[in-house]
């Protein structure tokens, strides 16, 4: 049987973090604990979780995590010797890890864990320990021929900043995993995942993706949501030689964009609405910080598509004020149109939400060519 140990940042979200990642790790950690997998951890997490009670002057809470620490893990935390600080120094000279996270990976080695719970992509270089890193998606689509190049996978992760009235999933909106009942029957969505065994089940096609020139795509809900899981997705699917898309809505700090555009082959991007009013109103936030990251995404090398849903009687007009934007990009964008489906309006009736547009049809095959027709007289470069 496995020992694990628990980083310090899990135990961080279990106590301060939202809603989700408290979630993500109780889950986890409720696995462990049914099946009587022994958890230890060492006296760098506790100094690190009573930070912010510290700060606070709370001396209530100090004693509520010291205790709710020890009972978690059955026993004292491990204390950290000379072998140990000798080991974290090998592990730090040969890593390059800050000294804090080799002084945890040299305690678990100390206490013969086998598994290192953790949200740090960095430590998945450590090969020594199995490093376990999880998040949230909920589907995961084999076969797909619409989200890039050839043939793909498609991994949906949870969660989005954004409410558009035409999504597609809105079961995928929500952070974390909820419960939905449909007929009656209460059923779950989005699934807690490791980024080995998401890696495992993406690798299942790999020779489809060879043979089409295809590859691995990350959607969503908003896969910048999940940044560190993403990253460390990209980065293991990066080793193994995939071809990687993430599609984005493009809300999200930019740092973040650059770094995940930095590990990605090709990105999906949405542009949904030229309006900034008409923007806010139909997808619950601004367009200026898209707008911002989509100039930013310019300037690196990643190629890019550009895909704007066309929803009749909501988005597609204004289309002088679309192009206008395009053409003050640093790059001409390839772009691609998508028709609105009504298919997806039976989930939210399934799923108990209001149907967001009760009375909007889908756009003709005349309409898309209209729109694709404007678009290419205005010098826009339609896929
Ligand atoms: S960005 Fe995508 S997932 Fe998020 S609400 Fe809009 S359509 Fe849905």
């Amino acid at each position: 049987m496995s020992t694990v140990f628990l980083d310090t940042a899990p135990l961080i979200y279990l106590v301060e973090g939202t809603a989700d990642l408290r979630q993500l790790v109780r889950l986890r950690l409720s696995e462990w604990i049914d099946a009587d997998v022994p958890l230890r951890s060492s006296v760098l997490t506790l100094a690190e979780l009573l930070v912010p009670a510290k700060k606070a002057g709370d001396v209530r809470r100090v004693y509520q995590y010291k205790t709710a620490l020890r009972e978690l893990l059955g026993g004292p935390l491990h204390g950290i010797d000379e072998h140990q600080a000798e080991r974290a120094a090998e592990i730090r000279a040969q890593y390059g890890f800050s000294s804090p996270d080799a002084l945890q990976l040299a305690s678990a080695q100390a206490m013969g864990c086998d598994v290192f719970f953790t949200n740090d992509r960095q430590l998945r270089k450590f090969k020594e320990i199995e490093i376990i890193m999880m998040g949230i998606i909920f589907d995961i689509k084999r076969f797909a021929i619409h989200d890039g190049p050839g043939i793909r996978t498609t991994l949906f992760l949870k969660g989005c900043p954004l409410r558009c009235r035409w999504c597609h999933n809105p079961e995928s909106q929500g952070f974390g995993i909820e419960s939905f009942s449909v007929n009656g029957d209460s059923m779950a969505v989005g699934r807690e995942i490791s980024v080995d065994d998401a890696v495992r089940l993406i690798s299942r096609d790999m020779v489809f993706f060879d043979e089409s020139g295809g590859g691995v795509t990350f959607s969503g809900g908003e896969p910048l949501s999940q940044p560190e899981f993403l990253m460390a997705l990209l980065e293991a699917c990066g080793a193994l030689g995939l071809h990687r898309a993430v599609d984005t809505s493009g809300y999200a700090p930019t740092s973040i964009l650059l770094d995940v555009a930095a590990q990605a082959d090709l990105v999906l991007f949405d542009l949904k609405q030229a309006d900034a009013d008409a923007h806010l109103r139909q997808t619950g936030v601004e367009q200026a910080l898209i707008h911002e990251n989509l100039r930013a995404l310019c300037g690196t090398g990643v190629p890019i598509e550009l895909r704007l849903p066309v929803i009749p009687g909501v988005n597609d007009t204004g289309l002088a004020a679309l192009c206008n934007f395009l053409a003050s990009l640093p790059k001409r964008l390839p772009v691609r149109v998508l028709p609105y489906h009504r298919a997806a309006m039976g989930k939210y009736v399934r799923f108990g939400m209001p149907v967001p547009l009760p009375d909007t049809a889908e756009p003709t095959m005349a309409q898309m060519e209209s729109y694709r027709a404007q678009l290419k007289a205005e010098g826009v470069d339609v896929l």
